[in-house]
């Protein structure tokens, strides 16, 4: 593929496109909420579309604006995806999330359980809008035998984040808060209990993947990109005070979310595609991560 837009392109994911093929836009600029908009630069003759733009936060953002996280989230991505058909785009990746699983199921989480029974409360907006797409692209597949998909990433962290402590990813606020506790000598505050375990997925890792699904993966259902590796989030706090040289007091706040417990997920069917691929540890990650961030704080998103 010679011409790839990619939406969301300033964003965690979106920038993670290296290369002269890939045309990244962000809200800005097109403003995908809106169908004209979206259709103006759909219609550009792309050979393919990855559409990572949506409106995202943590547990936080996701309790706090339900509306704008339904609304704008169900917007876009309606817009896009009949916007790719209406251009006659032949490829095209969805990002959804793995909070669109149901909060009461069997773990691990399959490709095939979306839909068994309601999202967590702390996101069910954004969990919701996010389930349309999968259905709209389901639709279209069946319909117009168009080659759409979708992926579900798990917790994805990296370079360029959004690292608002209110709203933002519990990666993200964490190295924030972290760094203004080391600079002005305050405790370090986490929110609840740290005994939730995720799984984080580097942002790099999730952008190669992403170009393979792109060119490769031909499936109904969607497909998950994770380690499947499980982490607690007193164990991330651990590795962001040590990376972070942070000698301070560490306090937990309890009247803090925390969220759902665990959502672990099975990764065999892109490991079975690509069994080779080697995912960056995640110490590795933050490293980096947190390295960017002090060398760029004054024009990070914060
Ligand atoms: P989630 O995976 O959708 O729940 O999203 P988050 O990235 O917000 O992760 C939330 C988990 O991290 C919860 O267990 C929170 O209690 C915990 N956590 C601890 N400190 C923070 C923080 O400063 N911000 C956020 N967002 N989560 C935090």
């Amino acid at each position: 593929m010679d011409r790839v837009l990619v939406t969301g392109g300033n964003g965690l994911v979106g920038s993670q496109f290296i290369g002269e093929k890939y045309h990244k836009i962000g809200s800005k600029k097109y403003d995908l909420i809106n169908p004209i908009a979206s259709y103006s630069i759909i219609k550009r003759e792309w050979d393919g579309v990855i559409h990572t733009a949506a409106k995202v936060g943590g547990v936080g953002g996701n309790m706090n604006h339900k509306g704008e996280f339904f609304y704008q989230n169900i917007m876009m991505n309606t817009n896009v995806i009949e916007s790719c058909r209406q251009a006659d785009v032949k490829n095209l990746v969805v990002f959804l999330s793995t909070c669109v699983f149901p909060n009461d199921v069997e773990y691990p989480l399959t490709e095939k359980k979306i839909h068994l029974g309601p999202p967590h409360f702390s996101n069910d907006a954004y969990a919701y809008a996010k389930r349309m797409a999968d259905i709209q692209i389901r639709s279209y597949r069946e319909q117009y035998g168009l080659n759409y998909k979708s992926v579900i990433p798990t917790n994805i962290y990296g370079i360029n984040d959004n690292f608002d402590i209110e709203n933002g990813h519990v990666i993200p606020s964490l190295i924030h808060k972290c760094f203004i506790a080391r600079e002005t000598k305050t405790p370090l505050t986490i929110w609840g209990s740290g005994k939730p375990l995720r799984e984080f997925i580097y942002n790099k890792d999730v952008a190669k993947l992403t170009e393979w699904v792109l060119e490769n993966y031909n499936e109904d259902e969607p497909i998950i990109l994770s380690t499947s590796e499980e982490i607690s989030i007193k164990d991330v706090v651990g590795m962001i005070v040590e990376l972070m040289n942070f000698k301070g007091e560490v306090k937990w706040d309890t009247d803090k979310p925390d969220g759902q417990f665990r959502k672990p997920s099975d990764n065999s069917k892109i490991k079975n595609y690509l069994p080779d691929f080697k995912f960056t540890p995640l110490y590795d990650g933050l490293k980096e991560t947190i390295e960017w961030f002090e060398s760029n704080y004054e024009n990070i998103r914060k």
